[in-house]
């Protein structure tokens, strides 16, 4: 009966590898967040640098924003689930993002940009992801969209409904493709007890964040609001598939093809060598940078 009950189209699914809880941090000019993709995950979740959560409704927690700091050598995903942020860059790109939306910033071979509140109170939630760039992109020209949530496709099913920034699901084209890193970024809303299934080639590195309620998988293991899981690269495998608990479930899901380069950060910078970082300090104090 169970098999009737989760009809399937996903033959060997992937499982939890491991839980992540994520770590407080202050970061800009003093905001609070939970820093979920940390360094020492960087090679485990190639090509994602790090992933950062914010949620408050108490504005000394985010009113702050980011002011003025350069990047160079990757990309920035910021998705606003609620509250208002500005961006403005040294390339000229300036963009309210709002409620729903999502900036995909290139920084290439170097901006230098702010990211401030454009609200004095209320809520501010959202993720920034870093994506990294091959090393023949990192020193590209740096490019700016802002995706309004209207131009964000809604793929629906019976309880599941997910919007597609990134990559595709059930043959729909997200609102952004990067080719070598194939990154898939989904917002998942499940309702309670909803099942959830996503095709994903076994060599992807993949991750789950669910920032309310919770889902279980198959092995039996709970995903509950707050964490991060990891999920294992089992070779042959063909996806992913888990339910949602009672109170249903909202998640982000980001998978991507990993660049297997060699990782050199230096804060805001990440490049292939440390030659290459200690350039990017260079040009950055010579005022060449951007
Ligand atoms: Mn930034």
């Amino acid at each position: 009966m169970t098999a009737a009950l989760h009809a399937t189209t996903i033959a060997t699914p992937r499982q939890v590898e491991r839980l992540i809880q994520g770590v407080a941090t202050r970061e800009g000019a003093g905001v609070n967040l939970t820093r979920l993709l940390t360094r020492d995950l960087q090679r485990r979740l190639d090509p994602f640098l790090m992933l950062d959560a914010f949620a408050s409704d108490a504005a000394e927690d985010y009113i702050a924003g980011f002011p003025d700091h350069p990047h160079r050598g990757f990309e920035t995903i910021t998705y606003m689930l609620e509250g208002r942020m500005r961006h403005r860059d040294s390339a000229g790109h300036e963009g309210l993002l709002e409620a729903g939306g999502v900036q995909w910033m290139t920084a290439g071979r170097g901006v230098i940009h702010s990211e401030l509140p454009e609200q004095q109170e209320g809520r501010m939630e959202g993720f920034q992801l870093w994506l990294n760039l091959p090393g023949r992109d990192k020193m590209r020209d740096p490019w700016y969209r802002d995706i309004p949530a209207a131009e964000i496709p809604l793929v629906e099913s019976p309880g599941v409904q997910v919007r597609v920034i990134a990559g595709e699901r059930h043959g729909v084209a997200g609102a952004m493709q990067r080719d070598v890193t194939q990154p898939l970024y989904l917002d998942v809303q499940l309702a309670p007890g909803a099942d959830f299934e996503q095709a994903l080639p076994d060599t992807h590195n993949a991750f789950l964040y669910v920032y309310r309620g919770g889902v279980r998988f198959d092995s039996g293991c709970l995903v509950g609001s707050g964490r991060m899981a990891i999920l294992a690269n089992t070779p042959g495998s063909d996806g992913l598939r888990f339910t949602a608990a009672e109170e249903g479930a909202r998640l982000i899901l980001v998978a991507g093809q990993p660049l297997n380069e060699p990782i050199a950060q230096y804060g805001p910078f990440v490049m292939n060598t440390e030659g290459e970082l200690l350039q990017a300090v260079r040009d950055f104090q010579a005022g060449t940078f951007a």
